[in-house]
């Protein structure tokens, strides 16, 4: 891979997490970025984000993904954050039905404040809770189809689709992006 590094080609994207509070987004994150899971709720506020590389047909790709780190929790996720975004994954909680009830103000939101997301994710956190699931994968289905959305159920307690949620955005970013290139 790295022998083949051609110079001139580089991929950076910008991807961001959004949702409610406590949907598991910076697990997802730390899940993908470092394969780590955390029990406890961050204390800390402010934007973060990781450096991921995926490498697609022999090209290094670079995900850097953006984690509100808390700011939702004020309703105040800054355009910042959301600037120059190619990717999103919106995540809810499946155990939580008011956090999948709250995504058409996150897809609202990402629309108003972004006009350079080539791909979406509808990401339906936690289905290790199947005991306690409030919202049906149907549901989850219905409104990614809806909205035009990639739509997939993870868990980063057990690592469900986690790794898989992440590279379908990036890759799809690629392709668009590397279409228009071309
Ligand atoms: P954020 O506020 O959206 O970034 O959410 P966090 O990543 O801080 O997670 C909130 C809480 O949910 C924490 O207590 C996590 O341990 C828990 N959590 C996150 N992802 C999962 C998951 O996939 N399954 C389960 N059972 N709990 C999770």
């Amino acid at each position: 891979m790295e022998e083949e590094g051609e110079v001139g080609e580089e991929y950076l994207f910008k991807i961001v997490l959004i949702g409610d509070s406590a949907v598991g987004k910076s697990n997802l994150l730390s899940r993908f970025a470092r394969n780590e899971f955390d029990t406890n709720s961050k204390a800390t506020i402010g934007v973060e984000f990781q450096t991921q590389v995926v490498e697609i047909d022999g090209k290094e790709v670079k995900a850097q993904i953006w984690d509100t780190a808390g700011q939702e929790r004020f309703r105040a996720v800054t355009s910042a954050y959301y600037r120059g975004a190619f990717g999103a994954l919106v995540v809810y909680d499946i155990s939580r039905r008011s956090t999948f009830d709250g995504i058409k103000r996150w897809l609202e939101e990402l629309a108003t404040q972004n006009d350079s997301t080539v791909a979406t994710m509808l990401v339906g956190n936690k289905c290790d809770l199947e005991n306690i699931r409030e919202v049906s994968v149907e549901d989850g289905k219905s409104l990614a189809e809806a909205e035009g959305l990639f739509f997939m159920e993870t868990s980063a307690l057990d690592t469900t689709n986690v790794q898989t949620a992440f590279e379908t955005v990036i890759r799809e970013i690629y392709n668009v992006v590397s279409r228009k290139v071309l």
